[in-house]
């Protein structure tokens, strides 16, 4: 029998009502005969409230504490949505991603899947049962509870799709797909049908949440098709799949796929650094030992022997850095470092921008309209990211989304 791998997100469980019509949902596919296993995120704003809680109590919590403390989240909710199935009469059973065989490396808040033991969960499936597994979490190769990063039960639903073979892995959310930006920000933003794994990975990449990164480049190393769709409404929502399957189906790529907007980062600018061999080297090594990933770097040019130097970070891994800043500003003999937290990066996505030039010159264009400044500036092959202002940001994607044509109608307003 064919198994789908659906996953709902937490506005699609975040209550007794929304719990009941989930489980209609997979009571139908299961009267439609499939098989089906449910990853399932905590209900509603849970762990964002659970974070606060511990943060009330210690600012800095032990992250193996703060691990164990956020799965509690999943828990709750697989165990709710495992009684309203089996009220249907249908037989379910709920899992931890400990129970799934979900083993993970041991890095606490952000740690990376190695390996699917779904031995249990294939009894259980072969067993009748719908099989409800907690996203966001596994077991470390050190037998400790671990989370996989914020929003990592789409990474949990790609994963054991993967290793189940699932037919398709169904992601359930609060919108009708994947936009050419975030819908919430652009009101007349499309949905996009398909899209490949290249530009869906750049988009999540670059801020669009509606699939955790991890998740999309798990699901382009496996092959695994994935669905994302409303957890609302029957309709089909957003295909993320490889570039040969849109070939094979005689569909051309879009010169340019969708804006994102990331408001999750902070710059710091070491002040006068002196220009000599070694010194950016000393620099990212000190940071990469704290395991803080940097994302944009910009040297600016030479004066009298000194240039500046800025990066960004996670904002949240600012408290992290600035330990070892303090100690590399003596180290390399800079007189001091800045760090802004009023900086948002805006990024345009598209395959076709590859070959096609002056997508930059006009992305910039649009922003100079607008009288917005660009702060960095960094490119992939199919992105061009900028970092400007906070409060200009989403003003900065409305202005590239009309830009470059990808405006439809705006959703008429409810009520
Ligand atoms: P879930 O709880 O279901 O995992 P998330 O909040 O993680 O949902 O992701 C869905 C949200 O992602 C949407 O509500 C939307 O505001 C946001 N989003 C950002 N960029 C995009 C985009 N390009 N397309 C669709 N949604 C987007
Ligand atoms: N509950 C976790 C989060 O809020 C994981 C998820 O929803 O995917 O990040
Ligand atoms: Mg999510």
């Amino acid at each position: 029998m064919s198994i789908i791998v659906q996953k709902y997100g937490g506005t699609s469980v975040a209550d007794a009502d929304r719990i009941r019509a989930v489980a209609d949902r997979i009571v139908r596919y299961r009267e439609n005969g499939h098989d089906v296993v449910v990853v399932v995120s905590a209900m509603g704003d849970t762990t964002d409230d659970l974070l606060m809680l511990a943060q009330e109590i210690s600012p800095v919590p032990e992250p193996r504490e703060l691990d164990m403390l956020l799965t509690a989240g999943e828990r709750i909710a697989m165990s709710l949505l495992a009684i309203a199935v089996n009220a249907r009469g249908c037989r379910a059973a709920s899992y931890t991603g400990s129970q799934a065989g979900i083993i993970t490396d041991t890095r606490h808040g952000q740690a990376k899947i190695v390996e699917i033991r779904p031995k249990r969960i294939r009894e259980s499936l072969e067993a009748g049962n719908v099989v409800i597994v907690a996203g966001f979490q596994g077991l470390s190769t050190n037998y400790d509870i671990t989370t996989l990063g914020r929003g990592g039960s789409d990474t949990t639903a790609v994963a054991m799709a993967a290793a189940l073979g699932a037919e398709v892995c169904e992601i359930y959310t609060d919108v009708d797909g994947v936009f050419t930006a975030d819908p919430r920000v652009v009101r007349t933003a499309r949905r996009i049908d398909r899209i490949s794994y290249e530009e869906m990975l750049e988009l999540a990449a670059a801020g669009a949440k509606v699939l955790q990164s991890r998740s999309v480049e798990y699901a382009r190393r496996t092959g695994v098709r994935v669905h994302v769709r409303s957890s609302f409404t029957d309709e089909p929502g957003t295909w993320v799949v490889g570039e040969e399957q849109d070939v094979e189906v005689g569909m051309e790529a879009a010169l340019i796929s969708g804006v994102a907007l990331d408001d999750t980062e902070a710059k710091v600018t070491l002040e006068q650094v002196p220009d000599r061999p070694g010194v950016a080297a000393t620099i990212f090594k000190a940071v990469a030992a704290e395991a803080v990933n940097v994302d944009m770097i910009v040297q600016n040019v030479s004066h009298q022997g000194t240039t500046d130097l800025s990066f960004t970070i996670p904002r949240d891994e600012v408290p992290r850095v600035e330990s070892v800043l303090e100690r590399i500003v003596k180290e390399i003999g800079a007189p001091r470092y800045t760090v802004d937290e009023q900086i948002a990066k805006v990024s345009l996505v598209g395959a076709g921008m590859k070959s096609h030039p002056g997508v930059a010159a006009d992305m910039f264009e649009a922003l100079s309209e607008q009288g917005i400044n660009i702060e960095m500036i960094s490119t992939s092959a199919i992105r061009i990211s900028c970092v400007v202002r906070a409060g200009d940001a989403e003003r900065a994607v409305r202005a590239i989304h009309t830009r470059f044509g990808l405006d439809g109608e705006a959703p008429r307003a409810e009520g």
